[in-house]
């Protein structure tokens, strides 16, 4: 048996994790800094790279553009904006870190192995989407994510065109969701658990006054339904309060409960908190706001935040990150 290649080994000033908003915009400043970063994109965010944002449709709250933008079409105007002052990109997945010893290494599978070492690291690697723990969300053959389980209404919601779906959850993005699929499906219900909401005020009156959305409350999922060829044919759920059994038929099933920090190669190396966020400033004993437990290490966006998860809050600690890092750097 022949042994496996060496990985293509290569060495930064600073590289970052993630390609979200708060990646590309370390690596602008970064870059910008004289300090031209490898940016290494996977998919950990469950979608393409770009992070949440390129699964999302209209972004109507990032400052700039006042008429609203398509998610992928910023994240592309980023990953240009860090392009063209000289961010190189890698597109793999993380498989372990070594943050004992400076400089840093990474190593990750893409088309090739490879292995990064970098003097600064930032980590960028946002969180994705969280699921109910229902056999019927694992992949085929016992489930049926991808056969009408999905967590992603602008990558799927055009399969589901006149079908009637659910969306299940109660904050902004199952209110996002529902709102965008009754455009084109037949019927949305939204399922929540309990009788109040997380979600802003004005993205759960819009679901409100939208008139295919059907609001299902408080009722918990209990079970997937299966058709014959194992593609979803419907939901059954049970009233919270009463007990109560009741079956949808549906061709979509969309999970919308919020998201959980992609941070699994990082155990054991990075201060984590009790929900597996990094954490970075006075918490972890730094008096830098993105500096992490290990010195040299900065940690921006969603990874690091689970308070205000918000496009520009990320891209905001991407900017405080390659400033931080390029402070440690210049000491
Ligand atoms: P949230 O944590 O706000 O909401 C998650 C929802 O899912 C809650 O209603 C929660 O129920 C429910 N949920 C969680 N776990 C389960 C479970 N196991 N079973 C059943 N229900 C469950 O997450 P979001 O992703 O909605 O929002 C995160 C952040 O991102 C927010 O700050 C939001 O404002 C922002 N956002 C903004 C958008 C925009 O402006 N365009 C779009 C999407 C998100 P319960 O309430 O009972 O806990």
């Amino acid at each position: 048996m022949s042994a496996e290649p060496a990985p293509t080994s290569r060495h930064t000033k600073v590289a970052v994790i993630g390609s979200g908003c708060a990646g590309l915009t370390a690596a602008i400043y970064a870059a910008r800094a004289a300090m031209p970063p490898i940016v290494i994109e996977g998919m950990a965010s469950g979608g393409p790279p770009g992070g949440q944002l390129a699964l999302t449709s209209e972004v109507e709250n990032y400052p700039g553009f006042p008429k609203g933008i398509l998610g992928p079409e910023l994240m592309g105007h980023m990953r240009a904006q860090a392009e063209r002052f000289g961010s190189e990109f890698i597109i793999g997945d993380v498989t372990t870190v070594d943050l004992s010893r400076r400089p840093f290494t990474i190593d990750g599978e893409g088309a090739l192995r490879f292995r990064i070492t970098c003097d600064a690291l930032i980590v960028a690697t946002g969180a994705k989407p969280k699921k109910l723990g229902l056999v019927g969300e694992r992949e085929p053959p016992e489930g049926m994510w991808g056969r009408g389980v999905t967590s992603c209404a602008t990558c799927d919601g055009m399969f589901y065109r006149g079908e009637d779906v659910v969306v299940i959850g109660g904050g902004d993005t199952a209110m996002e969701e529902a709102t965008y699929l009754a455009k084109m499906v037949r019927k949305v219900t939204l399922i929540h658990r309990r009788a109040e909401f997380r979600s802003s005020k004005i993205m759960l009156d819009r679901a409100r006054s939208t008139a295919n959305i059907e609001f299902a409350l408080p009722y918990v999922v209990e079970e997937i339904l299966p058709d014959a060829d194992r593609n979803v044919r419907g939901v059954r759920m049970r009233h919270a309060t009463t007990g109560e059994q009741r079956e949808v038929v549906v061709k979509g099933f969309f999970l919308g409960i919020g998201h959980e920090p992609n941070t699994g190669v990082f155990q054991g190396q990075l201060q984590l908190d009790e929900n597996g966020y990094i954490v970075v400033g006075p918490g972890a004993g730094q008096s830098v706001a993105t500096a992490t437990s290990v010195p040299g290490v900065f940690a921006a966006g969603d990874v690091a935040d689970h308070i205000y998860r918000q496009a520009v809050t990320a891209a905001g600690t991407g900017c405080q990150a390659a400033i931080d890092a390029e402070r440690f750097l210049a000491h």
